[in-house]
């Protein structure tokens, strides 16, 4: 593939055979070149305004940072640094803490993330997600006592002996879909989409259905059409919070659209010349540059 999906951890070494190691671990905690990224309240540390770049820590810094209940995650490796990320929400304001306020500004990656390199965004995101599942799962699901983190962060286990459950880092599977009719494609409105902004179809997958299922079960709760060969196109993570985005084509087999008014506000088949026309002042916009939904769009435009 000539490229992969922004957010994705190309990049990053995830070291997983690393986690239980408790020598390892404390050697990177203690090591001067392994660095820390601090997530607040969901938000990520950056830096700079018209080339965002995240803003990145000494590990030297945890001790001051860290609650007594939250420690560092190990994310992995890049070029043989060890990456963490500590969630500092329990900070008031960090914009007026002092080391946390001179090195950056928490930001929404959502916001940012079109301004970040591919190799940071990644790493925003990885700690954004990971964190996220952390601050839900605090208490145990099945008897509801404490949890505790273990795996340099990558598992919580129930502190009740007899229950002793173990809870792994949670991901919300959907499928996400360019349909087709020869030279036009469905493109939706779905109510949370901002401003003029509208994309391809996608919803959440079910327990006990296939991806293919999915994509053809939501694009007739959605649209009303029918479609075939659904075909596996790339994936992209999608942690705002939990997502994982799993991208598809399908051909339609029938064309009338029925949309489902609480799903979408509108659909329409839309032709290749159309969206090629589409500027910064039309009436329809395409979704941000860092999603899948473009990437799908712009590889289908560019066959024809
Ligand atoms: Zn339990």
């Amino acid at each position: 593939m000539a490229r992969t999906n922004f957010y994705s951890s190309e990049y990053l070494d995830r070291v997983s055979h690393l986690r239980k190691d408790s020598t390892w671990l404390n050697e990177q905690l203690s090591s001067t070149t392994t660095r820390l990224l601090p997530v607040w309240q969901h938000n990520n540390l950056v830096k700079g305004t018209d080339i965002v770049e995240a803003a990145i820590l000494e590990i030297s810094h945890v001790d001051m940072l860290r609650s007594d209940d939250v420690g560092p995650v190990l994310l992995g490796l890049i070029d043989g640094t060890a990456y963490f990320t500590l969630d500092v929400s329990h900070i008031e304001n960090p914009h007026e803490h002092e080391l946390l306020g001179a090195a950056g500004v928490f930001e929404d990656l959502r916001k940012v993330g079109p301004y970040i390199q591919h190799e940071q965004g990644n790493l925003l995101a990885y700690a954004r997600g990971i964190n996220y599942w952390h601050q839900r799962h605090r208490f145990c699901g099945v008897c509801g006592s404490l949890t505790q983190s273990e795996a340099a962060g990558h598992q919580r286990r129930c502190s009740d002996a007899s229950c002793n459950a173990v809870h792994f880092p949670r991901t919300d599977v959907a499928c996400i879909m360019l349909i087709h009719d020869e030279d036009r494609i469905i493109m939706g409105k779905a109510p949370r989409f901002q401003g003029k902004m509208q994309s391809v179809l996608a919803g959440f997958l079910e327990p006990g259905e296939t991806l293919e299922d999915c994509v053809a079960r939501e694009v007739m709760e959605e649209v009303g059409v029918q479609v075939t060969d659904v075909e596996y196109q790339h994936s992209q993570p999608w942690p705002f919070p939990s997502s994982l985005m799993v991208g598809y084509r399908a051909r339609a087999v029938t064309t009338e659209i029925t949309i489902d008014p609480i799903e979408l506000l509108s659909a329409e088949w839309m032709s290749r010349d159309e969206l090629k026309a589409i500027t910064p002042e039309s009436e329809v916009q395409l979704p941000r540059k860092d999603s899948i939904a473009r990437r799908l769009i712009e590889e289908w435009l560019a066959e024809g």
